[in-house]
């Protein structure tokens, strides 16, 4: 049986542990210090099909990525909460803008159908699936929309691991060499190794005379209390053009998120400006919003890369590590078929390239 360890236990190292557990293969190790954890704080949007970005690369990823989860929350018997088709709705101020939005829509739903039903919206059908909407908006729906709970989805995943063997520890670890690690004053030898740590593949990989190239961004977002709309009713995610995303999530909360702040980085300090930034987002599109209607906020730090393409693979030159990081602000979405992906390694070589460029591109050996 081959010993593997997962370093990191956001979305990436969750799914990883979950998918080698099911195989008889492996035992598994998983290390996570839970320190400003992307995946417990993000806003949990799982709609990539209307991305602005032009990167087919990623955007083949991520519209993979899309049904690989809704594959999982099947398989593994998600709940409404953790997982849910709840449906998006994306906005354009001007016709020109919303008939390409449609055409692109239309375009890709050939090669995309989880994307379901896809419909314009005007302001009275915006305002009759969302009853909070006050401003005037038109939009596109799209009915295959979803929306996760990152931190519910990793703990479902986690608990179905521990059941399945996997060992679970809330330790900061480090590397020693390609496979070895230390924690808590120990030294332990594995047979393969995958660093999942988002941004602090740096830390990790630095003993090792690596360079990799990816940067912490901060991201905030604030959660408001919304008593007066019903907990039964599922709403779409909203996507405003030029707003921060309106989440309405149930149980009388509303999400609204988020910020981008590459200065700040690893800060995990929630901020005022940050606070109002995104409040009076959501009073352009709630006008009954107040500052009293805040009831918690959510700070997390993503990892970037230069072209803001998530990298993974095997590492360089080694031929026990594996590596996952960079996966920004849609990580979410390409989280849990990057683990798939890299996870398929220990059985067979693949450089993924219809998903990205050469690993190389990312990380390098210093020197
Ligand atoms: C505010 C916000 C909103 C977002 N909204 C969305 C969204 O709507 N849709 C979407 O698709 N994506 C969204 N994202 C992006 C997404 O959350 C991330 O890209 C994704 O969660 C990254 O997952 P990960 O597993 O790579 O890293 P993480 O979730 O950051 O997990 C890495 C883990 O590794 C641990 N670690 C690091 N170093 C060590 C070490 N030495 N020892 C032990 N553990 C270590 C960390 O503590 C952390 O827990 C959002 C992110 C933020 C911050």
């Amino acid at each position: 049986m081959k010993k593997i360890a997962i370093i990191g236990g956001g979305i990436v190292g969750a799914t990883a542990a979950y998918l080698l557990s099911k195989q008889a293969d492996y035992s598994v190790c998983l290390f996570d210090d839970e320190q400003g954890q992307a995946t417990k704080a993000a806003a949990g949007i799982i709609s990539p099909w209307l991305s602005k970005r032009r990167n087919q690369r990623w955007y083949t990823l991520a519209k993979d990525g899309a049904v690989f989860i809704s594959q999982l929350a099947k398989e593994t018997h998600m709940q409404s909460d953790t997982y849910i088709q709840s449906g998006t709705i994306i906005t354009r101020k001007s016709k020109e803008s919303l008939d390409e939005l449609e055409s692109l829509a239309q375009d890709r739903k050939k090669e995309a159908p989880l994307m379901g039903k896809i419909k314009r919206v005007t302001s009275d059908e915006i305002k009759q699936k969302i009853p909070l909407v006050t401003a005037n908006l038109q939009g596109i729906y799209v009915s295959g929309g979803a929306r996760i709970d990152g931190q519910k989805f990793v703990t479902h995943l986690l608990r179905l691991s521990e059941q399945n063997g996997v060992q679970v520890k809330h330790e900061k670890v480090a590397l020693v060499d390609d496979q070895t690690i230390q924690f808590n004053g120990h030294l332990v030898h594995f047979d393969d190794i995958f660093l999942c740590a988002g941004h602090g593949i740096n830390d990790l990989l630095a003993p090792l005379n690596y360079e990799v190239k990816v940067y912490p961004q901060k991201g905030q977002l604030i959660e408001l209390r919304v008593p007066a709309y019903p907990d039964d009713r599922v709403s779409p995610v909203l996507m405003p053009e030029s707003e921060k995303d309106f989440m309405p999530v149930g149980n009388g909360q509303l999400i609204i998120g988020a910020t981008h702040e590459n200065g700040p980085g690893t800060d995990l300090t929630f901020t005022q400006e940050a606070f109002q930034e995104l409040l009076a987002s959501a009073q352009r599109i709630d006008n009954h919003l107040s500052e009293n209607d805040l009831v918690a906020n959510r700070v997390g730090t993503r990892s970037f890369s230069d072209d803001f393409s998530p990298f993974f693979g095997r590492l360089p030159g080694s031929k026990h590590i594996l590596v996952a990081s960079g996966l920004g602000s849609s990580g979410l979405t390409t989280g849990p078929i990057v683990a798939k992906l890299v996870t398929s390694l220990l059985e067979h070589d693949d450089g993924f390239s219809n998903y990205q460029k050469p690993i190389t591109t990312y990380i390098s050996k210093k020197g």
